[in-house]
């Protein structure tokens, strides 16, 4: 069994006429060390089912098992703790805390957990993102590529063995977001770690991806490695999807 496993997950948000089905039996299966992009257009159920399958909400139905331990099992402190332990999770907006510095953020989840700091792993993450210069600034002086860039070195400080990224380059200024695509495959790569990332980089899910997830109101339509969804898309509407991304 693959690192993470989802069966047949269902969240609908609101009731009666404001009943929204934002995942309609979604299921799925991912290898440790796979690099994964979820794809499709807005509202398509990308981030409900990230936020799924990092345990930050419940799901209406399903289960989804993180290393054979099933979420739906735990109660909240539990699901909390196991959450900061075992899954990184990178957002659009960066969530530094203002107060502390650049290296206070990184640690910081390590320090809520009473953990040791591995400074020699810490080191290497913060070399990787280019931040061992500004390690005492306050977020406030930092550009937006670098503040997303101690966003993903405090997810990455627990050393989680999964990693889910909500399009963590939409708000950068399009020169940076090869770059810090870049460093993620990096640190994919260097510490073995499993990433799913949401993102709208096609060129991105093209040429890194291990494999493409496409979603559509709610559900999986397709998926398969690069090679396969560029050139030979099977169902219509990816086909669609995707003529509109190589107009670009
Ligand atoms: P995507 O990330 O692909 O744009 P989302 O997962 O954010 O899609 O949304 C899927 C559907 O669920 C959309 O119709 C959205 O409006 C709805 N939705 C998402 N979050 C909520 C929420 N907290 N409450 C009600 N509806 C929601
Ligand atoms: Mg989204």
């Amino acid at each position: 069994m693959g690192i993470l496993k989802a069966d047949n997950l269902v969240k609908i948000y609101g009731q009666g006429e404001n009943e929204v089905k934002a995942l309609n039996n979604v299921s799925l299966e991912i290898e440790e060390g796979e690099f994964v992009s979820i794809v499709g257009s807005s509202g398509s159920g990308k981030s409900t089912l990230l936020n799924m399958l990092g345990g930050l909400d419940r799901l209406t139905s399903g289960d989804i098992y993180i290393n054979n331990k099933k979420l739906g099992d735990m109660k909240d402190e539990e699901l909390t703790i196991f959450r900061r332990r075992n899954i990184g999770f990178i957002f659009q907006n960066y969530n530094l805390v203002p107060i502390l510095n650049v290296y206070e953020n990184i640690v910081l989840p390590i320090e809520l957990d009473g953990m040791k700091i591995d400074e020699e792993y810490i080191d290497s993450i913060i070399n990787i993102l280019g931040l061992s210069q500004k390690l005492t600034n306050m977020p406030n002086n930092l550009s937006g590529g670098q503040q997303q860039r101690v966003g993903i070195a405090r997810a990455m400080a627990v050393n989680p063995k999964l990693i889910l990224l909500d399009e963590p380059t939409s708000s950068l200024d399009p020169e940076l977001v090869l770059g810090i695509l870049d460093i993620l495959r990096n640190l994919a790569n260097e510490h073995k770690r499993t990433m799913i990332i949401v993102t709208h980089e096609m060129r991105f899910a093209k040429e890194i991806a291990d494999r493409i997830i496409f979603m559509d109101d709610g559900r999986i339509i397709e998926q398969g490695t690069p090679e396969e969804i560029f050139t030979n898309p099977q169902n219509d509407r990816t086909k669609r999807f995707l003529e509109r991304f190589q107009e670009f």
